[in-house]
């Protein structure tokens, strides 16, 4: 059995046939947590989440990238928010909500045409956000679920001055080993999809961190791994070529691949 950590079934890619998707990975002995990205998303994952007795999980928060406009992102993705701390405390409470997240930092996306000053007052924000999330995880006592791109440092700052009690996942890493390794000292696990499937490039970084500390996702409906058509809508199901992959470069069984990394899950996510 393999558990998609990270998944968007909640998106609006999926609104004709979630259901369908959610029941083709649960008969190919795939478990799924759906991930939110802002309240709505948030919601309608604990939504899908409560249909199902077992095998089907939701993540809660609100994503960096809905903290400012930015014309470098999807149109459907250009929305902002206001965090409200009450209403997601609200949602996080739910029992089939197992982290918070997507949350963190994203410094990739910002308009090219931003002076200096905005950029840091955005960043700020994001740290701000951030925070509260990390405040909330440990109201609810739950972990978290990580969102950062082209910001480990500041993150790597963030998790040492505050604690996360139940730790959590740096969600589609892309950093080398001596990143990973720091985020693993601090009690993560690491998150890994498609992305691993496309060069050769993180088969030493998969050496590097070893089973113990991988959780695999798929992002879906985004990062469809290869050999798969690459723009194509990736869905859970398609998790298992990441964990074909791992096994790969480790030369070990898949089996293993499964056993370790759906056991690193299940511990993190209290499954
Ligand atoms: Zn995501």
């Amino acid at each position: 059995m393999l558990i998609d950590t990270h998944c968007h079934l909640n998106f609006k890619d999926f609104k004709e046939d979630a259901d369908m998707v959610i029941k083709r990975t649960l008969e190919n002995d795939v478990q799924l947590i759906n991930v939110g990205a802002e309240w709505r998303t948030s919601q309608r994952a604990i939504e899908y989440a409560e249909k199902y007795t077992s095998g089907v999980w939701a993540v809660v928060g609100l994503h960096p990238i809905h903290l400012f406009n930015s014309p470098n992102v999807l149109p459907e993705e250009n929305y902002i928010e206001k965090l409200n701390y009450k209403k997601y405390l609200q949602l996080a409470q739910n029992k089939k909500v197992v982290a918070i997240g997507e949350v963190g930092l994203d410094y990739h996306h910002f308009d090219k045409k931003l002076g200096e000053e905005e950029i840091l007052k955005i960043k700020k924000k994001q740290k701000e956000v951030f925070k509260e999330f990390i405040r909330l995880a440990n109201e609810v006592k739950k972990p978290i679920a990580i969102h950062c791109w082209d910001a480990y440092n500041d993150l790597l700052e963030i998790l040492k001055e505050n604690l996360v009690k139940r730790r959590g996942v740096v969600h589609s890493f892309i950093g080398n080993y001596k990143t990973a390794e720091k985020f693993i000292e601090l009690g993560f696990k690491i998150g890994l999809n498609g992305i691993v499937t496309y060069t050769e490039s993180y088969d030493k970084l998969i050496k590097e961190i070893g089973l113990k500390n991988i959780i695999l996702e798929t992002d879906a409906p985004y990062l469809t791994p290869s050999p798969l058509e690459r723009y194509s809508r990736n869905e859970p199901i398609n998790v298992r070529y990441t964990a074909k992959k791992i096994a790969d470069v480790l030369k070990i069984d898949i089996k293993e691949v499964e056993k370790q990394t759906t056991d690193n899950a299940r511990k993190l996510f209290t499954l």
